[in-house]
């Protein structure tokens, strides 16, 4: 795999630095990140390092992150934090609030050493969740002014750097995750797309899954995203640019290769309005 991995914040002390309570955030995103770079690396992934040390603002800090994120293709994109305001616990952001293993099982292992589990959470909003073209998640360790920060020195970086390190290799899983098991075969896929309104013609889709594998395994995707799907929100307008509809579809992971679809929906009224509807059913649901 590849793996983009941001020390969140610039150093301490900078403009863009992190929260400071009983712990210092910029220091200890880096003490955790970095331990998890050596870790992965160990392990034979390869690791992008998109920290950024000094900016001239937050916001400049940001896009340098995501500059170095979208330089080259990531499997997954991971930014360490940690959380300030006076709770208590491990959340994890990721792009419209979708649970996908890495995520589920970050909040989980870093839960497990004795932090409350506040679960997967929507960062649509999170500028690196935002702008990064890769699978991406935005770890919120636990808090640096409550006690939190005490189980936290106590524990150390490493250990937070092996849940993290764990839950994206999926070398250790700790309880088996809920699957509902993905159809494979075209009549149910066709069956259930229909039948939740993203399509209306059976038949042209039946035909086009037949005869185009491309087109089946779009189906297949977002059929496995539509039945999982369990989060309402509240995005309405539907989506008509191409560009808009691959990267959000690119984002939810029910797409990998942007390149190809943006041309077929290009070349093929048809399978534009597939991927329009489809996601328009994602974004609305
Ligand atoms: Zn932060």
């Amino acid at each position: 795999m590849i793996i983009g991995i941001n020390c969140g914040h610039t150093v301490s002390g900078q403009p863009g630095c992190g929260a400071v309570g009983r712990i210092d955030e910029s220091v200890e995103t880096r003490h955790v990140g970095k331990k998890l770079i050596e870790l992965l690396l160990a392990q034979g992934n390869s690791v992008v390092d998109c920290t950024n040390d000094y900016a001239e603002s937050t916001g400049a800090n940001l896009a340098e992150i995501c500059r170095l994120a979208n330089k080259q293709y990531l499997d997954l994109f991971v930014s360490i934090h940690f959380n300030a305001g006076g709770g208590r616990g491990t959340e994890v952001y990721t792009y419209g609030g979708r649970t996908f293993n890495a995520a589920e099982d970050a909040c989980r292992n870093i839960a497990a050493l004795g932090f409350n589990n506040r679960g997967i959470k929507d960062g649509s909003n999170l500028y690196v969740l935002r702008h990064t073209s890769a699978r991406a998640m935005l770890v919120e360790v636990c808090f640096v002014d409550t006690d939190d920060a005490d189980k936290y020195l106590k524990l150390g970086a490493d250990k937070i750097a092996t849940a993290i390190c764990e839950a994206i290799t999926g070398t250790k899983t700790p309880t088996v995750t809920q699957t509902t098991e993905e159809y494979t075969s075209t009549n149910d896929i066709i069956w259930e797309l229909h039948h939740r309104g993203v399509i209306s013609d059976k038949a042209l889709w039946t035909g086009y899954c037949g005869s185009d594998v491309n087109v089946y395994w779009f189906c297949r995707k977002l059929c496995q995203y539509v039945r999982t799907k369990t989060r309402v929100e509240s995005e309405k307008n539907e989506y008509e640019d191409i560009g808009a509809i691959v990267w959000d579809l690119h984002h939810r992971g029910i797409i990998s290769d942007a390149a190809l679809w943006t041309a077929y929906m290009k070349r093929d009224t048809n399978v534009y309005w597939l991927l329009r509807k489809g996601l328009h059913w994602c974004r609305t649901h």
